[in-house]
C-alpha cells in the first residue's frame, strides 16, 4: 500500500527546511520532508553563510529581511543556534554612480524598517580598519546583517517543524515523480511510493534531473564556486570587535572575518561549470577540486583593498557545485500545467533568501495567492524557450558581473 502525505519536499538543504517549517507555522503538518543523504549535504554545509539585506535585485530585498528573521525564530523555537554574527556589510562603491546607485534604494529599507546608510570613505575605515580606502567613493552600510552557521539555521527550522509534526526521511532518495490521478502525485521511492496532494522541488541542481522525468526543461546549473580562508590575522586578533562583511564589485568577491581569520568568496570572470550533463549519481557531499589559478587575478585585487589580506598564509581553499539560474533569480512557485507541483529551487544566495523564499512559498500554497506579488522569482518567467547553450551563456555573464547593480549597465 502506498503511503499518503498532503505534501512531499525533495531536498533537506536550507531551502526544503524552510518551506517544511513555512508550512508547519501555518498548520500543515501531514507533511514528508525526504533527503537523499543528511540534512544539509547539498550547497548548504560548505556554504560561508553570509547575509545581507543588500541583495543583487531590489525587488527581493524583503525575502533577505524575512530569512534572518525567520532564522532567529526558528532559533528561539527549537533552542537550535543558527549562529548568527551581527557584524553588519560594507557594499562598497567603485564609483560615483555605484554610490548614487546606492543612495536611490534607500528608501526601500526605510520601508521594510532596515537600517541602511550610505557612508563616506572615512566612515568606512572605522568601520574597517583593515580596509585600504584609496579609490573609495564610500559604501552602503547595512549594520543589522552578518552571517549564520547555515547548518545551524538549516536544523533549527527543521527541528521546529518536526516539533509541530511535520515528518522529516533521511537516506531516501526521490527516484522518480510522476502523476498518479488527478488529485495526486506518485513520489517513487527505495522504500516504496507515497502519493501527495503536492510535491515541491527543493533539491538545487538536482531538480534539473527530477524535473526532466516529467518533461519540464529547467533552467538549473551548477558552477564551481570558490571560498578562500586564511591563517590567523594579528590586525584582527588586536580588534576588539568583528570587521563587517566587505562585498566589493572591483574583485569580485565578498571577505569577512571568521573567527581571526578572513574568509574570502571570489565570483571568477570566466567561471567554470560542473556536470552540466547530469550530477554524477556516484556524487556524495564531497568539495570539488579548488584552482587557485583560476582565483589569482582576483585575489589579487582583494589584497589591494585589505593588505592583511596578502600578507596571511592561506589556510583552506573550497570548491563547492552552486546552482543558478541565467538571471541569477531562483524558481519559486507552481508549475503551469502541474497542478500541486512547485519549485524551490535555483538558490545562487539561498542562505541570503532561503529562510524567506520558503515562507513565501508555503503562504501561497496554504493561501492559494502569493502573499505579495514577486514576479521575478516565479518559474513561469523562462517557459523552456532558452537553449541550453543560452542559459550557460546567461549565467556565466551573472555569476561574472558579482557585486555590480543590475540598473548599472
Ligand atoms: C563555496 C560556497 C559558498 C557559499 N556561500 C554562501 C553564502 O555565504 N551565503 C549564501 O546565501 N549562499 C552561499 N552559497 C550558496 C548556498 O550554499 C546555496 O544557495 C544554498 O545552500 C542552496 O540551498 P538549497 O536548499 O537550495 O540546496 P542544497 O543545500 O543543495 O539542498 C538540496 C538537497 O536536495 C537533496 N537531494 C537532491 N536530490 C535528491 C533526491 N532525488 N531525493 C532526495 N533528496 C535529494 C540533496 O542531497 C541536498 O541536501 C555558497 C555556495 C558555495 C558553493
Amino acid at each position: 500500500m502506498a503511503e499518503h502525505v498532503k505534501v512531499v519536499i525533495i531536498g533537506g538543504g536550507i531551502v526544503g527546511c524552510s518551506v517544511l517549517y513555512g508550512l508547519a507555522k501555518r498548520g500543515w503538518t501531514d507533511t514528508l520532508l525526504l533527503e537523499r543523504l543528511e540534512l544539509t549535504s547539498g550547497s548548504t554545509w560548505h556554504a560561508a553563510g553570509n547575509i545581507t539585506h543588500f541583495g543583487h535585485y531590489t525587488e527581493i530585498t524583503r525575502l533577505y529581511v524575512d530569512s534572518l528573521r525567520i532564522y532567529m525564530e526558528a532559533e528561539a523555537e527549537s533552542g537550535q543556534s543558527a549562529g548568527f554574527h551581527d557584524a553588519g556589510s560594507l557594499r562598497l562603491a567603485t564609483s560615483q554612480a555605484e554610490l548614487e546607485a546606492y543612495r536611490s534604494i534607500e528608501g526601500i529599507y526605510n520601508d521594510l524598517g532596515v537600517p541602511y546608510r550610505v557612508i563616506n570613505p572615512d566612515e568606512v575605515a572605522t568601520l574597517h580598519p583593515l580596509l585600504n580606502i584609496d579609490g573609495l567613493f564610500g559604501a552602503a552600510h547595512t549594520p543589522a546583517d552578518g552571517h549564520v552557521d547555515s547548518s545551524g539555521a538549516t536544523h533549527a527550522m527543521a527541528k521546529s517543524a518536526r516539533a509541530r509534526g511535520a515528518g522529516i526521511r533521511r537516506h531516501c532518495p526521490v527516484r522518480k515523480v510522476r502523476r498518479h490521478n488527478d488529485n495526486q502525485w506518485a513520489v517513487d521511492t527505495d522504500d516504496g511510493v507515497i502519493h501527495a496532494e503536492h510535491v515541491i522541488m527543493a533539491a538545487s541542481f538536482w531538480t534539473r534531473e527530477l524535473a526532466a522525468q516529467i518533461n519540464l526543461d529547467l533552467p538549473l546549473y551548477a558552477l564551481e564556486h570558490h571560498e578562500v580562508i586564511t591563517d590567523d590575522i594579528p590586525e584582527l586578533e588586536a580588534l576588539d570587535f568583528e570587521v563587517p562583511t566587505v562585498r566589493d564589485p572591483y574583485a569580485p568577491a565578498n571577505t569577512r572575518q571568521e573567527h581571526n581569520s578572513l574568509l574570502c568568496g571570489v565570483y571568477e570572470a570566466d567561471p567554470v561549470f560542473w556536470a552540466t550533463d547530469g550530477i554524477p549519481p556516484e556524487f556524495g557531499q564531497e568539495l570539488l577540486v579548488p584552482n587557485m589559478g583560476r582565483l589569482e587575478e582576483h585575489l589579487l585585487k582583494v589584497i589591494e583593498r585589505i593588505p592583511a589580506f596578502g600578507s596571511a598564509g592561506i589556510k583552506t581553499v573550497n570548491n563547492g557545485p552552486i546552482c543558478y539560474t541565467p538571471d541569477g533569480c531562483p524558481l519559486v512557485g507552481p508549475v503551469t500545467g502541474h497542478d500541486g507541483l512547485w519549485l524551490a529551487a535555483g538558490f545562487p544566495v539561498g542562505i541570503g533568501t532561503g529562510g524567506g523564499s520558503g515562507d513565501f512559498l508555503a503562504d501561497w500554497m496554504v493561501n492559494g495567492n502569493p502573499p505579495y506579488d514577486l514576479p521575478i522569482v516565479y518559474p513561469f518567467r523562462f517557459n523552456g524557450t532558452l537553449t541550453k547553450d543560452e542559459c550557460l551563456r546567461a549565467i556565466k555573464n551573472i555569476y561574472a558581473r558579482g557585486y555590480v547593480m543590475p540598473m548599472m549597465k
